[in-house]
C-alpha cells in the first residue's frame, strides 16, 4: 500500500493515514501530498505516473475516474485538488464501517475489559496444562 508520499506506507515514514483517523485530517493529509513536480502551476500538464495521487488512485478509484483524472492531468483540464478528492472520498468510505465497528467498544468499555478478562482465563489454561506437560516430561515431580 503507497504512503502519502508514494513510498511504502508505514507509520515509522510519517506517510500512514490510520484506520479510525478523522475526516477531517485525512482530507488535510491528502490535499497535502506531494504531486508531479512538473505541475507548478494550474495551467501545467503533468504525467499521473510521476505523481504519488495516482498510486492511491489505483487503489481507490475506479476505471472511469482513473481516465479522468488521466485526461484531465495530461491536459491540464483538472487542478491537483480536483484530482485528489476523489481519494479522499475512497479512503473515508473505507474507513466507514472501521468506525462503526470500533463505536460498539468505544460506547461500553466494559464490552472490552471482559474479552480481555476472557482472553486471560483462556491464556492461563492453556499455560497451566502446558506447564504440567513439561514437568512430566522433565520428570518433575511438582
Ligand atoms: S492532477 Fe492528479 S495525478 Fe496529476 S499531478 Fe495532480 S494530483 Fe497528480
Amino acid at each position: 500500500m503507497p504512503g502519502l508520499d508514494g513510498n511504502k506506507m508505514s507509520k515509522s515514514y510519517g506517510n500512514a493515514i490510520t484506520m479510525r483517523e478523522d475526516p477531517a485530517t485525512v482530507t488535510k493529509k491528502v490535499r497535502a501530498m506531494p504531486t508531479d513536480p512538473a505541475r507548478v502551476r494550474r495551467t501545467d500538464p503533468g504525467s499521473p505516473e510521476k505523481c504519488p495521487v495516482w498510486q492511491l488512485h489505483q487503489v481507490y478509484s475506479d476505471d472511469n475516474t482513473r481516465e479522468w483524472v488521466k485526461q484531465g492531468c495530461t491536459s491540464a483540464g483538472i487542478g491537483c485538488l480536483d484530482c485528489k478528492q476523489p481519494v479522499i472520498e475512497g479512503v473515508l468510505k473505507e474507513q466507514q464501517p472501521m468506525f462503526e465497528r470500533a463505536e460498539k467498544y468505544l460506547s461500553n468499555p466494559q464490552l472490552v475489559k471482559e474479552i480481555v478478562e476472557e482472553g486471560n482465563a483462556k491464556a492461563e489454561k492453556i499455560a497451566r496444562a502446558t506447564m504440567c506437560d513439561v514437568r512430566a516430561a522433565m520428570g518433575l515431580g511438582y
